[in-house]
């Protein structure tokens, strides 16, 4: 688990760390997670989720895993289960030894009814039977106040009559709501007779048909954290607005005697606007739906389903989180401060190996046929207690493409003919010719080997060449499939004013190539991580890559190609 900044102070610590010393909550912290299950989480999750579990764990306090399933209609069971699996991947527990904190809100249901009935009969709530149309209109705005609806003055008998009718089921949807009553003209739109419940005859997935009223998001979301103890609310600064009204239905229901005091603290933090990349749910739901990706865990998805078969480790994505902190104010995070909290959490752990992506046949004439040696390379090279790896070097090679040019260009140090390299842990050699076919293309190299070159040995040094490249033995190499993953957006801000973010995608986001790995990969199993040399960071497909056949994914590359680029060139 990373701590690599967790003692750093902010905010919300700040708070936190006041309310220990004056002994407010005697020393408990809980705090919660409060996911609608209507859809996949993303990176922003992540963020939410790392604060609120985060927090939890540094004060010896508990994190809540909080189904906010008070909207019936787009809920699933299938969102449920992927939620519960991302927070336990990401490191998190709502477990402690006395209980599992796992709770669903409409198992509040009950509970929230029966404080509206509390609010009508302190005469403030009452049944509203305006038009949806009237409610708008008569709510004014930022400039004007609202107006009293001609229901507002009903007595608590009739609230209560029409409420509980409300919830028999007597009424048709949108025929009434149930209002706090605050007031009207209050310079806080939130604040003028907000509607707390609505009649929606509609199925929901765990109450299936009990309930035809739904009690409404901002006047359930206090009292599921109130109902559950919580201390600190911590959300995204969107529900800044909604503080006051948090604040006055916990005050009144604490007036009521049905919760005591003090009534959890809501308390607002920026959400994470990571540039690259989108987190609407509508608009990952249409990239899924409309076929730009293979599903809502391909690995170019923000979802976090997404970037943990890209290859993401969740220690990675807590660095992430802990690296840009929690702060009050909005700002953007550039993708770039991502990946290299990827690449530093891989860097010590991925063991190296090669891989020739783009596969043209090397052949060292004077290589007996048939011959073959042991070759050694190190597992990592800050580790030598992990070891060598050993893969054979024969007469036929697969090397890269690019490490071969016919007539070289200026500062080209790789093959070409005349020119020597050093076939990495093996021998020096130099390039002799090669072969093309009808159309000229290149379909294979020559070159001659010097038997007292070899890495390792004491003749290895009396041959200085500039370049260096790296091979696979052609009849040992496995053949695997890569897949080069980048950037989903080309643009930083696909999201941004009028813009369409489907004309930012990034063509080349997902490239497949056939490529050759070194044979002691036959049993990396799916998920397993490694390091190819050059390449960039990879990871064998959780659902594709099987054993003798491996597929690997660039979860990615070894140094951002995107910083020194224009946002239109892309990457590589
Ligand atoms: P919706 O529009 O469906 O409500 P949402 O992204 O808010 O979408 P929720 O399931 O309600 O989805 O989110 C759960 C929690 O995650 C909320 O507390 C929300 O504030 C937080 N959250 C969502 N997006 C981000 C983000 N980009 N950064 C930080 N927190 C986020
Ligand atoms: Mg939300």
């Amino acid at each position: 688990m990373s701590t690599e900044l967790n003692a750093a102070s902010n905010f919300i610590r700040n708070i936190i760390d006041e309310d220990n010393r004056s002994g407010k909550w005697g020393q408990r912290v809980e705090t919660r997670f409060p996911p609608e299950p209507n859809g996949y989480l993303h990176i922003g999750h992540a963020k939410a989720i790392c604060v609120n579990f985060g927090m939890a764990r540094d004060y010896g306090g508990v994190c809540h895993l909080r189904f906010d399933d008070t909207n019936p209609e787009k809920e699933e069971t299938e969102y449920v289960d992927s939620i519960i699996d991302m927070v336990k991947w990401l490191g998190f527990s709502y477990q402690t030894p006395q209980k599992e904190h796992l709770y669903f809100a409409s198992d509040y249901f009950e509970q929230l009814y029966q404080a509206a009935e509390i609010l009508i009969q302190r005469g403030s709530a009452y049944v509203d039977s305006q038009s949806a149309d009237d409610m708008r209109a008569n709510r004014g705005t930022l400039v004007e106040p609202g107006k009293d609806s001609p229901f507002r003055n009903r007595t608590v008998e009739e609230n209560l009559d029409l409420f509980r009718r409300m919830r028999a089921g007597e009424f048709a949807d949108g025929t009434h709501v149930l209002r706090a009553k605050i007031d009207m003209a209050s310079p806080n739109i939130n604040l003028r007779d907000p509607a707390i419940y609505r009649i929606r005859h509609a199925h929901h997935h765990r109450t299936g048909d009990a309930w035809c009223i739904y009690p409404m998001y901002t006047y359930a979301h206090p009292l599921e954290d109130a109902i559950e103890n919580i201390t600190h609310s911590l959300c995204t600064l969107e529900f800044e607005d909604q503080r006051p009204f948090y604040d006055w239905v916990l005050g009144e229901l604490a007036d009521a005697g049905m919760f005591s005091r003090p009534t959890p603290q809501q308390i607002e933090f920026a959400r994470l606007q990571l540039t690259y990349a989108i987190t609407s749910k509508r608009k990952l739901r249409q990239l899924v739906d409309e076929k730009y990706v293979d599903g809502w865990d391909d690995p170019r998805m923000p979802t976090l389903v997404g970037l943990r078969r890209r290859g993401f480790t969740p220690e990675s994505l807590q660095l992430f989180c802990d690296r840009i902190g929690v702060a009050k104010s909005a700002s953007w995070i550039d993708m770039s401060i991502l990946e290299q909290a990827l690449r530093d959490d891989l860097d010590p752990k991925a063991p190296r190996a090669t891989a020739v992506l783009d596969p043209l046949k090397l052949i060292i004439d004077n290589y007996p046929q048939g011959q073959q040696e042991d070759c050694h390379a190190p597992v990592h090279p800050h580790f030598p207690e992990r070891g060598m790896r050993t893969f054979p070097i024969s007469r036929e090679l697969w090397i890269e493409r690019e490490d071969f040019q016919a007539e070289p260009v200026k500062g080209f140090f790789r093959l070409f003919p005349g020119n020597k390299v050093r076939l990495r842990y093996g021998y020096v050699v130099e390039c002799t010719g090669f072969d093309t076919d009808a159309d000229g293309n290149v379909t294979a190299v020559h070159c001659n080997y010097f038997e007292d070159s070899r890495s390792g040995t004491p003749g290895a040094d009396t041959y200085k060449v500039k370049g260096n490249i790296h091979w696979v033995s052609a009849s040992h190499a496995l053949a695997a499939e890569v897949r080069i993953y980048d950037r989903l957006f080309l643009d930083p801000n696909p999201d941004a004013g009028e813009k369409n973010f489907l004309d930012a995608l990034n063509p080349n986001a997902k490239r497949v190539t056939q490529a050759y790995v070194e044979p002691g990969m036959l049993n990396f199993a799916p998920d397993d991580r490694v390091q190819f040399e050059r390449h960039g960071y990879f990871v064998a497909d959780r659902h594709d890559s099987a054993p003798g056949k491996p597929v690997f994914n660039r979860i990615v590359s070894l140094k951002d190609s995107w910083a020194v680029k224009p946002a239109k060139g892309g990457g590589k």
